[in-house]
């Protein structure tokens, strides 16, 4: 994640801040210098500082609670919209993943309601929307914001804390593939309507909606995979039929099996059948530019692949793929012989038989009654 930036690690959460955020600080900043000179600037950067506080307050509203259901949280990132607390595994359980939801905007609810009760706060409708204006009190914008946090993170839209709520209420009926769904399609339709009025009013918005656009996706494509996953053995998706190289091989044998299969990734196997690796086209043909066609397979080969007994399952599978970056994984039997392959190609074809599949019908093996 080159995007962003460790800045600490608070109670075992690392934070970090994505530069659209620093962005974000700097457009204020810059606005607030070429409207009111420099003690404008000032002013605005101490209240800057003190929003980034409570926008970090809301996610340890998020962390902690997310803990009290024993998940686990290594990161967090504070984005223009609010920040993200990345959960080591969402929590599909839909009583859970409300309460971890609402919790971030009900902090800003409680800082509002502290700054109101004892540093005397006034809620004013024009702070929040002019928060360089050093006219209205700091304690009054800071209430504002914070308001504005609340309700701007419960738009019900992924990524914002309202999807997650809005799912949950929908999973508690409907299952949670068809919740996911249904929640990232409302989203998508608010991300339109955000796009619409940020080419009105506020060119800040269609970013923000493109955000959101993008992440509805691509949190529906994720459950889906997940859901399609779960419970199939991945002796049962994984490739079995595949040309693999001998690391003693020169490149340009490979090159020759490269040309004669439609295969991307190629496994390294020893005498005896067990993976050592796993040369792709990227690093075949990077090895047969730099170090030419005599060199060996086992040179060029990507030698740390993560590898899964044949008796693993297809979510474990591709959990491995994404969290290693790997061009794939091995599949051994109980000797520790190559007998498969899970790769990116793998998930692409098993999500196009699910979207060809009737709506909750599932193929073959994979037929065995789902908790989703
Ligand atoms: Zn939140």
């Amino acid at each position: 994640m080159s995007w962003s930036l460790n800045i600490g690690t608070v109670a075992g959460t690392v934070v970090r801040i994505h530069l659209t955020f620093l962005l974000f600080l700097a457009w204020i900043f810059a606005a607030s210098y070429a409207s009111g000179g420099s003690a404008t600037a000032w002013d605005s950067l101490l209240f800057m500082v003190l929003l980034f506080l409570c926008v970090l307050l809301h996610e340890f509203g998020h962390i902690f609670t997310a803990r009290a259901f024993g998940v686990t949280t290594p990161y967090v990132t504070l984005l223009p919209i609010g920040g993200v607390a990345q959960l080591e595994s969402i929590p599909e359980e839909p009583r859970q993943e409300f309460l971890i939801a609402i919790a971030g905007p009900l902090v800003n609810v409680a800082i509002t309601i502290i700054l109101v009760l004892f540093f005397g706060a006034e809620l004013q409708a024009s702070a929040a929307s002019s928060v360089d204006n050093m006219a209205i009190p700091l304690v009054n914008r800071l209430a504002a914001v914070n308001l504005f946090l609340a309700l701007f993170n419960m738009i019900p839209a992924f990524p914002m804390d309202g999807g997650r709520v809005l799912r949950a209420l929908l999973a508690s009926r409907m299952g949670y593939v068809r919740a996911t769904g249904v929640a990232a399609s409302i989203g998508q339709f608010v991300a339109f309507a955000l796009g619409f009025i940020g080419l009105l009013y506020n060119p800040i918005l269609i970013f923000i909606a493109i955000f959101v656009y993008l992440a509805a996706s691509s949190e529906a494509h994720m459950v889906a995979l997940r859901a399609v996953s779960r419970g199939v053995p991945v002796s049962h998706a994984m490739m079995t039929q595949f040309a693999t190289l001998s690391p003693e091989a020169h490149i340009d044998e490979a090159v020759q099996t490269l040309l004669q299969t439609s295969q991307g990734e190629f496994p390294v196997v020893d005498g005896a059948g067990k993976p050592l690796g796993i040369l792709d086209r990227g690093a075949l043909i990077r090895a047969l530019k730099t170090l030419g066609p005599d060199v060996r397979v086992a040179e060029a080969m990507t030698a740390d692949i993560p590898t899964i007994g044949h008796r693993g399952t297809l979510e474990q599978a591709f959990k491995l793929l994404q969290e290693k970056q790997a061009p794939a994984v091995t599949v051994t039997d109980a000797n520790g012989k190559l007998v498969g392959l899970i790769t990116s190609e793998t998930i692409a074809e098993m999500m196009m038989v699910q979207e060809a599949l009737p709506n909750g019908a599932r193929l073959g093996p994979w037929s065995k009654p789902q908790g989703v």
